[in-house]
């Protein structure tokens, strides 16, 4: 195979134990949206519950519906949809949905009503992160108004929920004011005289971090695959974690060249001798970020090299030296590092990105191999 990405279930597995560990008394959701960050939607699912995750998260009605799809008819978030999509398949198959507006709220109603069944939902709150959520002084409003729905069957408000913006700075005060905000929705909450079973606020970093952030569950998506929320967090192995992706190639061609060579695109690499250059056959449609030219480490043999140049739709090239490189030979583009290979940390820092967009964008051209487990 020119190049893949091993999923290793096992590690997912391995990791959902730590972050319930982690989670102490609260429950657990592992969000998979994005196909599971790019390492398969359905497989990380079915890993992620046969390791005991309560709920599984995704941002997408459409994300949803390919889960319960695969079988899965556990409890299953979703927090994102448009004020045009038709939520009634999502109500249907029991999949809780955010609401975090009156219009929200509607739309949630008319599923419902369309359907003929009490649409389970999670009300937001915004405690300070700017993006979705009901602000503070609207949130009385939007809570008496799914209360009332909720007295004439049409609504279950199971949660009450929101999102951290800060959480992997642990020294950043942002989030005790968060905790605090959420403290006072709440407070609003118990006054309506709603008790939703599960208040949630904390997302990897905020599990790991922040104990007073926990509440009744937390959402856990980029820890789920072994990656750090941040290098302020720790690293993968700071924290217990197993990254579960392991991207590799096969060298296309090596072939000599003469020093004072241009490589690539731009000709932004020169050689400087007699030189060999390997042509490794994955680029930026793959997912190999093009702003990492010139940087983004890869090993070969158990040695370590940077893409030389520009990195090219479909492939990169790498200077090899005189190094005993054949066409066929594996190369390790990123794993968990425990071989010497270079990690999706090391990646992000090489092409000025977290390690969660480079995980996320692989191309779906890069086939996805899953082992070690049931899936
Ligand atoms: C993506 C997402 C998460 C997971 O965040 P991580 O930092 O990957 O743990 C949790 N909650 C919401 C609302 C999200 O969108």
């Amino acid at each position: 195979m020119r190049a893949a990405a091993e999923i290793n279930l096992a590690a997912i597995g391995s990791n959902v134990l730590r972050l319930k560990a982690a989670a102490g008394d609260s429950e657990l959701l592992a969000v998979v949206k994005a196909d599971g960050y790019g390492h398969g939607m359905v497989p990380s699912a079915r890993a992620a519950r046969a390791a005991g995750t309560q709920y599984l998260g995704v941002a997408l009605p459409e994300e949803a519906i390919a889960v319960r799809e695969s079988g899965d008819g556990g409890p299953l978030m979703a927090w994102l949809y448009a004020p045009e999509d038709d939520l009634a398949e999502c109500v249907e198959r029991r999949v809780e949905l955010s609401v975090a507006s009156l219009d929200q709220l509607q739309q949630v109603v008319a599923a419902a009503v369309k359907v003929g069944q009490r649409a389970p939902i999670h009300l937001k709150v915004d405690t300070g992160l700017g993006r979705s959520g009901a602000m503070p002084d609207q949130w009385p409003s939007l809570v008496d108004a799914a209360r009332g729905r909720q007295d004439r069957g049409v609504v279950e408000i199971v949660g009450v929920w929101s999102h951290l913006a800060s959480a992997d700075e642990p020294e950043s005060g942002t989030t005790r004011r968060q905790i605090e905000q959420f403290h006072a929705a709440l407070d609003a909450v118990a006054e309506a005289g709603v008790e939703p079973r599960l208040r949630h606020l904390a997302n990897s970093a905020g599990t790991l971090v922040h104990p007073d952030a926990r509440f009744d569950m937390v959402r856990c998506g980029i820890a789920v695959y072994g990656l750090s929320p941040g290098p302020a967090v720790g690293t993968s192995a700071s924290l217990g974690l197993i990254p579960a992706m392991r991207v590799t190639a096969k060298v296309a061609l090596v072939k000599r060249v003469p020093g004072g060579h241009g490589v690539s695109y731009g000709h932004r690499y020169r050689t400087r001798r007699s030189t060999q250059l390997a042509l490794i056959p994955v680029g930026y449609a793959d997912g190999v970020p093009r702003s990492g030219s010139g940087r983004i480490p890869l090993s070969i043999q158990g040695v370590r090299y940077s893409v030389s140049g520009t990195v090219a739709m479909d492939q990169i090239v790498v200077d090899i030296g005189d190094a005993k490189v054949r066409a066929g030979d594996d190369v390790q583009l990123f794993g968990a590092g425990s071989h010497g290979e270079p990690t999706a940390d090391e990646w992000a820092t090489a092409c000025g990105t977290i390690n969660y967009e480079i995980v996320t964008r692989l191309g779906p051209r890069l086939p996805r191999r899953h082992l070690g487990g049931a899936a």
